[in-house]
C-alpha cells in the first residue's frame, strides 16, 4: 500500500498528527500482537500450585525483582507484590524442541496482556527478540539494546522463514512473551 510508505512526507505528517497509538500501529510493514501466556496456564498454576505442563511444585514469594508477570506483562513492585514461580514451556509447535524455564506471574488474579503495543513497563528492560520458523527453528536473534523496539521487531518479523517471535530477557535469558503477526503484511 503506497500510502504506508514510511519515507513519504505525507506519512511523516500523518504519523505526527495521529498520536502515539497510531504511530505504533502504522510503524513499518508488519502488524502484530504481543500476548501474555495462556490464561488457562496461569489459572491452573494458581489453583494447583504446580506447573500445569510439568507438575513441578510452584513457589510463592514477595517479589525481589521486577519480573515481569508473564500474564499481564507488567513489572512487579519489589517488596510488595506476591509472585508465583513455576516452570513454563513456551513453544506450541509440537515439532519444536521444548524449552522449559522458570517464569513468574502475579499470585493474585490479573488480566492477560493482548495488544499491538509493547507495554511501557517492558521498554527499560534488556530485551532480545527471536524469530522462529517451522519446527521451532531459530531463524534470527536480535538484541534491542539502546535501539527502539519497533524497528528491531519489524526486522525480525521480516526475516524469511520467521513465523512468530519470542521476546526474552537479554541478560537472564528467560521467556517474557510471544509475538504473532496480526493480519496480512503488505
Ligand atoms: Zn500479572
Amino acid at each position: 500500500m503506497r500510502w504506508l510508505d514510511g519515507n513519504s512526507p505525507h506519512f511523516e505528517r500523518m504519523n505526527r498528527e495521529a498520536g502515539h497509538a497510531a504511530s505504533l500501529y502504522f510503524h513499518g510493514m508488519h502488524r502484530y500482537r504481543i500476548q501474555g501466556i495462556p490464561e488457562s496456564i496461569a489459572t491452573a498454576a494458581r489453583a494447583t500450585m504446580r506447573s500445569p505442563q510439568y507438575g513441578h511444585p510452584a513457589h510463592v514469594e514477595v517479589a525481589t525483582g521486577y519480573g515481569p508477570c508473564r500474564l499481564c506483562l507488567q513489572t512487579f513492585t519489589v517488596g510488595t507484590d506476591e509472585r508465583l514461580l513455576f516452570t513454563y514451556q513456551p513453544f506450541t509447535d509440537s515439532d519444536a524442541l521444548p524449552a522449559p524455564g522458570p517464569v513468574f506471574i502475579h499470585h493474585e488474579p490479573c488480566g492477560r496482556y493482548d495488544d499491538a503495543a509493547l507495554p511501557d513497563a517492558l521498554r527499560p528492560l534488556p530485551l532480545v527478540l527471536e524469530g522462529y520458523g517451522a519446527g521451532g527453528a531459530l531463524m534470527v536473534q536480535r538484541r534491542v539494546g539502546s535501539a527502539s523496539f519497533e524497528p528491531v521487531l519489524n526486522e525480525v518479523l521480516g526475516c524469511p522463514g520467521t513465523h512468530y517471535v519470542h521476546l526474552r530477557n537479554a541478560e537472564a535469558g528467560c521467556f517474557i512473551a510471544r509475538i504473532d503477526r496480526d493480519g496480512p503484511s503488505d
